[in-house]
């Protein structure tokens, strides 16, 4: 086999080139690609849409692609449910399960991620009584690295299920996934600017009545950008004006609308960046964030990019950031043509200092001893991932380091 073009992540941050890609139309396809590269003892991994900013995807082996693997198999308005397939873009999702009359309850800040890129690290929203895309999964098939296919669930394989919700790509392939999901509904969007300390003044208040609730500060005006949305039975409508802004918020800040759930959650990141993002106990997302503002003025006052607070649920997801504690996630962000590394380990220490967890799609420098000691249920996972591959056929370099150094 000759190696292939690069392939390259959004960020630009990560690049590699396999010896092979490919971009199997069937899970009859997949199976061959398995076994073949079983046979040749070559590396697989699979890619969704890219948008991770380390290499989980890296490969000088076989990357697969699931690009023509994606809609909906089935939808199933009465148990609330539908399976997906694996490659399926999350901008492609909204749409139809509308037209099932059904809707994902909740999202992250962009949809053009793939569902089983998007699930395997963990992808989250905000929303105190929310949990991760991970926590809405309900049901999935992986085709293993000998290409045999596994379904489990909650009653099917159990632990195989309880990894493979957030599995980093590690058992093997997944085909398709089944989610819990709502009765279609419309959300109201409300945004707005408030000084920093104010905005935390009224921040616990504002995360309980707020279905969503989520906010941006900006270094360089010591404000925040507010958003919060509702569930409402409102017709969709969009307000006249944006609201005024500190000019570094105004891209965060838009009219008040109502729309279906889908046209809301998501906005657009043209500007590429790289991105860090720890979660932490939610009592201490409040000093953190005070931490990372100290830090900011003190040493790294060249950084504009705004940084987002939110909030998730705890769950029961062995490598799950909120297992088991109500969390807040904090993420910083630098230009992807800037350098990165020295403001993203100087925040690194304070999350540290909160035993904050990583999120596994972004920059972090923690090694494979401290997240045994912040993830109880490391080795679950792992006994997992030992069982269903032995030979490591899914491991690259940096997952290798990651999980087992
Ligand atoms: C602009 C931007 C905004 C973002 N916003 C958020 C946000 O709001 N909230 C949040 O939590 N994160 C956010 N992220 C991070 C992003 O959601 C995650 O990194 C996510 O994993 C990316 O999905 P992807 O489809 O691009 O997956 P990739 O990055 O391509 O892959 C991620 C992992 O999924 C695995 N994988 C993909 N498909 C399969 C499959 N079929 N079977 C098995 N494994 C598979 C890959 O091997 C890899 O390990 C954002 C990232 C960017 C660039």
């Amino acid at each position: 086999m000759t190696a292939t073009a690069t392939w390259q992540n959004w960020s630009g941050s990560v690049a590699c080139a396999p010896r092979r890609r490919a971009a199997p139309r069937s899970e009859a396809d997949l199976a061959d690609l398995l076994r073949e590269a079983g046979r040749d003892e070559t590396t697989v991994r699979v890619a969704g849409s890219g948008h991770s900013f380390v290499p989980l995807c890296a490969t000088d082996g076989l990357l697969l692609a699931l690009d023509a693997m994606q809609g909906i198999v089935a939808a199933d308005p009465e148990r609330r449910e539908a399976t997906i397939l694996a490659g399926t873009e999350l901008h492609r999702l909204g749409e139809p399960l509308l037209a099932a009359g059904l809707g994902l309850a909740n999202m992250g800040d962009i949809d053009r991620q793939a569902l089983a890129g998007a699930v395997a690290t963990g992808t989250h929203g905000t929303g105190p009584t929310l949990g991760s895309l991970s926590t809405q999964v309900v049901g999935l098939r992986l085709l293993l690295p000998s290409g045999d296919p596994l379904d489990c669930s909650p009653t099917r394989d159990p632990a195989v299920f309880a990894a493979a919700r957030l599995s980093l790509g590690l058992l093997g392939v997944v085909t398709h996934l089944t989610l819990r999901l709502l009765p279609a509904y419309r959300l109201h969007e409300r945004t707005w600017a408030l000084p920093f300390d104010d905005c935390l003044a009224q921040l616990d208040d504002l995360i309980a009545v707020n279905r969503h609730c989520e906010f941006f500060w900006s270094p360089p005006d010591d404000a925040c950008a507010l958003k919060a949305l509702n569930p409402t039975d409102r017709a969709p409508w969009t307000a006249p004006a944006p609201p005024a802004a500190p000019a570094g918020l105004a891209r965060y800040l838009g009219p008040e609308r109502v729309d279906w759930s889908h046209r809301i959650f998501p906005s657009d990141r043209q500007r590429r960046f790289n991105e860090i993002e720890f979660a932490i106990p939610a009592a201490d997302g409040p000093a953190c964030l005070r931490d990372l503002r100290a830090l900011m003025q003190r040493r790294h006052r060249d950084v504009a990019w705004p940084v987002e607070y939110r909030t998730q649920r705890a769950d029961d997801i062995p490598l799950s950031p909120a297992q088991g504690r109500a969390t807040v996630t904090i993420s910083l962000h630098q230009a992807a043509d800037r350098p990165y590394e020295t403001f993203f380990r100087d925040t690194e220490a304070i999350f540290r200092h909160y035993r904050g967890r990583p999120h596994w799609g972004k920059i972090h420098y923690h090694t494979a001893a401290e997240l045994r000691d912040l993830y109880p249920h490391f080795e679950e996972f792992e006994r997992v991932r030992r069982q269903l591959d032995p030979s490591g056929r899914f491991l690259n370099r940096y997952l290798r380091d990651l999980l087992l150094e």
